[in-house]
């Protein structure tokens, strides 16, 4: 495919590390090739103005089970690859496609089906998989299946990590489980982040396992021994301790509007990071549905099994981030850098507004409406 060249005029750049700016992007090649000031339109370059709206880096996100009816668990590639391009339509420009606790015939299958749909190389970009389980706590498990827990295994996370090709990025465990630090040890070596969750861990398991180089906290709050002021519990671990990035999954449904605003001011603006946790049923409309065997309910913006307990998220990772600089009266560049910036720092990626990077952008106005996003310089909105 030909390269598009855009100019995109007059815009507020979201730059690294807190910084604003204004003028004009120049993509070519796939790239930011010039930002700032006002670069002449290269002939055969496409203007978009901007008129004042906001040029960000796309939204990356950690933590997505599936989009608009696929489950990354049991979806083809090809339909993984679909919700991709929807993701990018919506502002997120890469994602790690998320797989909670299962028999690990199936999650070797899904690792497998995922690295297919990485290879076709469509919409958003799968910087990776992150492993929700299964070595999680049963006490914790919210809507993981209590039989599809697991003891830690270095010899199965070996396994999966092989299944993978290589994409493993993230790895959710109950740092107190025996075996667990083993496992935390086998995927350092790897290069895969550990993220601690669905826990029955204290602050003493959390200081241990940070200490041993986890580095993130898997939705804070959620699924987790909750803050007391004499047990402070994971929680009071998790917001204190800045070895530790926090994963919130802001959907108006899973935090409230204080303690999101306790975890930011606790964790500061570069350590807290918004993830979506969204499920296949993101995108499709009220009413029932079934995936893997479970009857689900969709309603008013909630998510349950039916009859039963919340079964992950339905909003994107956009309209968490917009909830999130509305209900804590901030401006909506803020909120972005949570779920763009943040993420791409914890993965070690070098994306963002900087002369040189990969043309993963989203032009978005104050409402948090996307006008255009592009992903390695092509548009898919
Ligand atoms: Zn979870």
């Amino acid at each position: 495919m030909p390269h598009e060249e855009w100019l995109i005029r007059g815009a507020r750049l979201l730059l690294p590390d807190g910084v604003m700016g204004r003028g004009d992007a120049l993509i070519s090649r796939g790239r930011i090739a010039a930002l700032g000031g006002r670069p002449a339109a290269p002939s055969g370059a496409r203007v978009l103005d901007a008129r004042g709206a906001l040029l960000a880096p796309g939204l990356i996100d950690l933590q997505i089970n599936g989009a608009w009816g696929a489950d990354f668990a049991l979806a083809p590639p090809e339909a993984i690859a679909r919700a991709a391009e929807r993701l990018a339509g919506d502002g997120v420009t890469a994602f790690l496609p998320t797989l909670i606790s299962a028999p690990l015939p199936r999650l070797e299958a899904a690792l497998g089906r995922i690295a297919a749909a990485a290879a076709l190389g469509r919409g958003a970009r799968i910087l990776g998989v992150h492993l929700e389980g299964p070595f999680l706590a049963p006490a914790r498990r919210g809507a993981h299946r209590r039989a599809h827990l697991r003891r830690p295994s270095t010899a199965e996370f070996e396994r999966l990590w092989r299944a993978s090709k290589g994409l493993l990025r993230l790895l959710t465990l109950a740092p107190e489980l025996p075996g667990a630090a083993a496992v935390m040890r086998a995927a350092r070596r790897r290069g895969v982040l550990v993220s601690l969750g669905h826990t029955a861990g204290d602050a003493g398991d959390f200081d241990r396992a940070a200490a041993a180089g986890a580095r993130m906290v898997t939705h804070l709050f959620n699924a987790m021994e909750p803050f007391h002021h004499r047990s402070e519990g994971a929680a009071g671990a998790a917001l204190t301790d800045d070895r530790l990035v926090c994963g919130l999954i802001y959907d108006r449904v899973h935090v409230g509007a204080r303690a999101a605003a306790l975890a930011l001011r606790a964790k500061g603006p570069r350590s807290l990071v918004l993830v979506s946790d969204a499920v296949f049923a993101l995108g499709l409309g009220p009413g029932r549905c079934r995936s893997g065997g479970t009857d689900y309910e969709l309603r008013g913006g909630e998510f349950r099994v039916r009859g039963g307990p919340l079964g992950g998220a339905v909003r994107t990772l956009r309209a968490c981030a917009a909830f999130f600089a509305r209900d804590l009266g901030l401006p909506l560049a803020d909120a972005w850098r949570l779920a763009s910036e943040n993420p791409a720092r914890l993965l070690g990626e070098r994306l963002g507004l900087a002369a040189g990077r990969p043309a993963d952008l989203v032009l978005v106005d104050d409402g948090g409406r996307v006008r255009a996003s592009f992903v390695g310089g092509r548009r898919w909105k």
